[in-house]
C-alpha cells in the first residue's frame, strides 16, 4: 500500500517536472502538424470539426462574426475534442440589388 502511495507520488513529480526546450520544440512541432492537417482536412469539409469530426451543433460552439475591411472571422470551440480555431472569410465578389 504505501509502496503504491509513493510509486503515485513519483509519477505525480513526473508530470510536473517542467519540461526541457527540446520536449517544449517537440510538442510544438507535433502541434504544428496537427494543426496543419486540420487546416487541410477543414478546407476540404467546413461543416465538421477538423481535429475530431464532431458534427453536431451540440458539440461546435460558433462565436460572433468578427471583422476588418477586408476578412471576417468566427472563433469556433469544439467541446468535444477541446480545440479552438477560426473560420476566416474573404470578400470575394460584388452583385448590385436594385429593389425599385
Ligand atoms: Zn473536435
Amino acid at each position: 500500500m504505501i509502496r503504491e502511495l509513493v510509486k503515485h507520488i513519483q509519477e505525480d513529480k513526473e508530470i510536473f517536472k517542467p519540461a526541457s526546450k527540446d520536449d517544449l520544440a517537440a510538442r510544438t512541432k507535433q502541434r504544428d502538424l496537427e494543426d496543419a492537417k486540420a487546416r487541410e482536412t477543414f478546407l476540404k469539409n467546413p461543416l465538421v470539426c477538423p481535429y475530431c469530426g464532431a458534427t453536431s451543433s451540440a458539440d461546435l460552439d460558433y462565436r460572433e462574426f468578427d471583422g476588418d475591411h477586408n476578412q471576417v472571422w468566427q472563433n469556433v470551440h469544439c467541446e468535444k475534442c477541446d480545440h479552438d480555431w477560426s473560420e476566416i472569410y474573404t470578400l470575394t465578389d460584388f452583385e448590385a440589388n436594385h429593389y425599385n
